[in-house]
């Protein structure tokens, strides 16, 4: 008997047929006599409509209010869920977040889960219920609702994995595992038997959504064995998320290709090139809580340089203005100028460590389509660049193609 912490994403429960085939799923692991806790996203596009509605409300919805709402999407599925297990005649009990008691920091929209009281799921579970949890939400200390970002249900699921020191954490999801890049852009795509964490980490963190960053994180960081699968697909192993000194890994040097439209670019040009410069700048923007991704400051000439970074594509206008109405005068820059369509193609892999020619590899593949680098940036086991946002989707498929991720590493 395994204690197994199943998460189904928006599409696998985007209609009461779908919920029906995940209470399919549940009750078959039960039948082979697992303990199982359910966690669950709100319905597909169902987070989405309900932002929109906040927004007819209010321009810039106030966070607090707007967890109140976008929380209710989760709240909904997991009845459903219970209801449908009950219909098959197993026991089953929904929590919200906060009845759980999934204790969260005060960053309304963005929160983060400090801890988890997890007896109440213990003990339904030795009485033999299916625990069904609501994704995406917990509860402040002042006892207000928060929800953890956007795809937020993978770090919910992973948390509970790591409190109830689950035996394994399967995200059942709409593609059967992690794939070398997303396969909706390039149908060549491989599913991976194996990734690492790390490499996860960085998939993640350049944009593959397919786990959200923070649950990758927990993951790595509690051991919980972490497997991507297809709530569609009766069979499959899916993908394994595993760390680094197991065996058996598949030894491609590029592990895959993540993508982010949603990165935009600002320079700032003329800056005088003196110490505490780079602060001036991006001090007043990250006091407005904008982060910054990508920074280059390039080499002065005439005492002046340009000073160039990134930032997420909902938040420029606000870092341009602080720009234009804050920082320009005040350090005596030339002007302010920002491209927000622009896009981040990194190429990732740990075995880069050991390889030498990757960066200009992925540079002379850019360069064959015409496609011109604005920004890079590289880690031990990434590169990064940003290019225009209309080469996005070029740029990926000839890259995978550059790094033969369409073939099975030998
Ligand atoms: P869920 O609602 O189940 O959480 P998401 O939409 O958040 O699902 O994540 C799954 C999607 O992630 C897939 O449909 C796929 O388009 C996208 N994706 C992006 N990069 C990858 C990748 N490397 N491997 C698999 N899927 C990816
Ligand atoms: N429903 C939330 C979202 O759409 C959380 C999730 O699906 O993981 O972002
Ligand atoms: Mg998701």
């Amino acid at each position: 008997m395994a204690l197994i912490v199943q998460k189904y994403g928006g599409t696998s429960v985007g209609s009461t047929e779908r919920i029906k085939n995940v209470v399919r799923r549940v009750a078959k692991y039960k039948a082979l006599g697992h303990q199982i806790v359910v966690v669950v996203s709100a319905m597909s596009g169902e987070t989405n409509r309900l932002i929109g509605l906040a927004k007819e409300m209010q321009a810039q919805p106030d966070p607090r209010e707007l967890d109140m709402v976008v929380s209710t999407g989760e709240q909904v599925t997991v009845g459903l869920v219970s209801m449908g297990l009950m219909q098959e005649g197993l026991k089953a009990k929904s929590y919200t977040g906060a009845q759980v008691k999934i204790t969260t920091d005060s960053a309304f929209t963005k929160a983060r889960i400090l801890s988890i009281d997890e007896q109440n799921i213990r003990t339904d579970l030795a009485n033999g219920y299916v625990v069904v949890v609501a994704g995406f939400q917990g509860v402040d200390k002042e006892g207000n609702i928060t929800t953890l970002g956007r795809g937020g249900s993978d770090t919910t699921g992973v948390a509970i994995a790591a409190a109830l020191h689950a035996d394994e954490c399967q995200i059942y999801t709409d593609v059967d595992g992690v794939y070398t890049t997303d396969p909706r852009v390039v149908p060549e795509a491989r599913r991976l038997k194996t990734i690492t964490f790390e490499e996860m980490l960085e998939m993640a963190s350049l944009g593959s959504k397919v786990l959200q960053i923070r649950a990758v994180e927990f993951a790595g960081k509690y051991k919980v064995k972490l497997r991507v699968l297809s709530s569609f697909e009766e069979e499959g192993d899916g993908t394994l998320i595993t760390f680094e000194e197991d065996e058996k890994m598949e030894q491609a040097i590029i592990s895959g290709i993540a993508f982010n439209r949603d990165e935009a670019k600002i320079t700032v040009r003329g800056v005088p090139d003196k110490p505490g410069i780079a602060y001036q700048i991006l001090g007043p923007v990250s006091e407005a809580n904008v982060d910054v991704d990508m920074i280059i400051q390039n080499v002065g000439v005439d005492d002046s340089t340009d000073f160039s970074f990134t930032v997420h594509r909902n938040e420029f206008d606000k870092a341009m203005d602080i720009l234009k109405n804050q920082v320009q005068s005040h350090i005596g820059a030339r002007n302010v100028v920002g491209d927000n369509k622009t896009a981040k193609v990194s190429v990732v892999g740990v075995g880069m460590r050991s390889h030498v020619g990757i960066a200009s590899k992925m540079f002379r593949t850019l360069a064959e389509e015409g496609i011109n680098i604005q920004m890079i940036s590289t880690s031990e086991i990434k590169i990064s660049v940003v290019i225009d946002e209309k080469y996005l989707e070029l740029a990926v498929r000839v890259l995978h193609k550059a790094f033969d991720l369409d073939q099975e590493p030998a």
